[in-house]
């Protein structure tokens, strides 16, 4: 018999998949790492069960405990799925942009959900940084997780995403570009790669409103940088510790309503249903092209499934208020050419 021994152990070894459309006009091959096969649907699970499995081993993490964690939802579930099979409690502190669905998804697993104010300083009392803190403070034999700052996360990476990829392209991957949000997965990925391979050119998707571009291009934190946006996932108005910006070649900012399209676009023109920061993957991708040739490997992670996202990018109410998409237009993805 064939089985995992509980829901975790089916996490990691995701497919590679080629893209055929949306991705045409570029030279080279382009291929997808596809995190939503991953139990909780999203790249997420591999680091959640990581920074668990550390915390429990130096004893940050006791029996019976509490799991507290400022999350936009996909760290969130993969640490509530974890935390079903080893028997702990959950809360997930989130902003309120984050979609309904998410927050919904959350509790539906189990855990606890605290909602906070998007548009306030981090160091705010209201905000999800200071909230989730406040929280560990106050909960006894409780871990306050900080995928941000946790380097357990940037692990996970290296030690399973990167070695996936470089094994399932034969070591032929030349590029990989990816979403950066508490910089997990790039600099994971990036660092297991460009030690295999110190010629792979790492690429990270930025968002308008965050402040890593600027900061990688001139060292320069810029307050200036931050405003809201509405992308969810990537970007930061803080520079996590898990963002290793030595291993990272170069960021591309993508705008909010080109995340948006090229999220419906990938849906309906390739079969992918995925979250908006895959989305702002492609079309970082697109922007990019004079980087690629022909002989080059491409390989862009999709982080998360596009069920958690129906009332946004798949709402064309939603993308109309917003004004991403034209009156007289059926959808988004109707309108551009590519
Ligand atoms: N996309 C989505 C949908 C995410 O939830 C995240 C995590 N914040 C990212 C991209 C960025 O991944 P990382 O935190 O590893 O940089």
């Amino acid at each position: 018999m064939e089985y995992a021994e509980n829901i975790l152990g089916t996490i990691g070894n995701t497919p590679l998949v080629k893209l055929n459309t949306l991705t045409k006009e570029l030279p080279c091959l382009v291929l997808a790492k596809y995190e939503t096969f991953n139990p909780g649907n999203s790249v997420k699970d591999r680091m959640a069960v990581k920074m668990i499995e550390d915390a429990e081993a130096d004893g940050r993490l006791k029996p019976g405990g509490t799991i507290i964690e400022g999350t936009s939802g996909n760290t969130g579930m993969g640490l509530a799925l974890a935390a079903i099979v080893k028997g702990y409690k959950m809360i997930c502190v989130i902003s309120d942009k984050q979609s309904k669905e998410k927050m919904d998804i959350l509790r539906a697993v189990g855990s606890k959900v605290v909602v906070c104010p998007t548009n306030v300083e981090p160091d705010d009392p209201r905000s999800y940084y200071s909230t989730s803190k406040r929280l560990a403070e106050e909960t006894p034999n409780s871990w306050y997780v900080n995928q941000y700052d946790n380097l357990s996360n940037t692990a996970a990476h290296y030690e399973s995403t990167g070695p996936e990829i470089w094994k399932q392209t034969d070591g032929k991957v030349t590029h990989f570009v990816v979403g950066v949000g508490t910089g997990g997965t790039i600099s994971g990925v990036g660092k297991y790669l460009k030690e295999q391979n110190p010629n792979i050119k790492i690429w990270g998707i930025d968002t308008y409103g965050s402040v890593f571009k600027k900061y990688h291009e001139t060292g320069i934190f810029d307050e200036n940088e931050i405003y809201p946006y509405i992308t969810e996932g990537i970007g930061e108005d803080i520079l996590p510790k898990n963002v290793n910006f030595d291993i990272i070649d170069g960021f591309i900012k993508v705008t909010d309503k080109d995340a948006a399209i090229y999220t419906q676009k990938l849906a309906k023109e390739e079969g992918m249903f995925l979250g908006n920061s895959a989305g702002a993957a492609v079309k970082g991708l697109l922007q990019l092209k004079d980087k690629f040739s022909k002989d080059d490997v491409v390989v862009v992670l999709f982080h998360d499934h596009g069920s958690r996202y129906v009332g946004k990018m798949f709402n064309d109410e939603w993308m109309r208020e917003r004004g991403f998409i034209e009156d007289n237009a059926k959808s988004a993805a109707d309108l551009i050419s590519h």
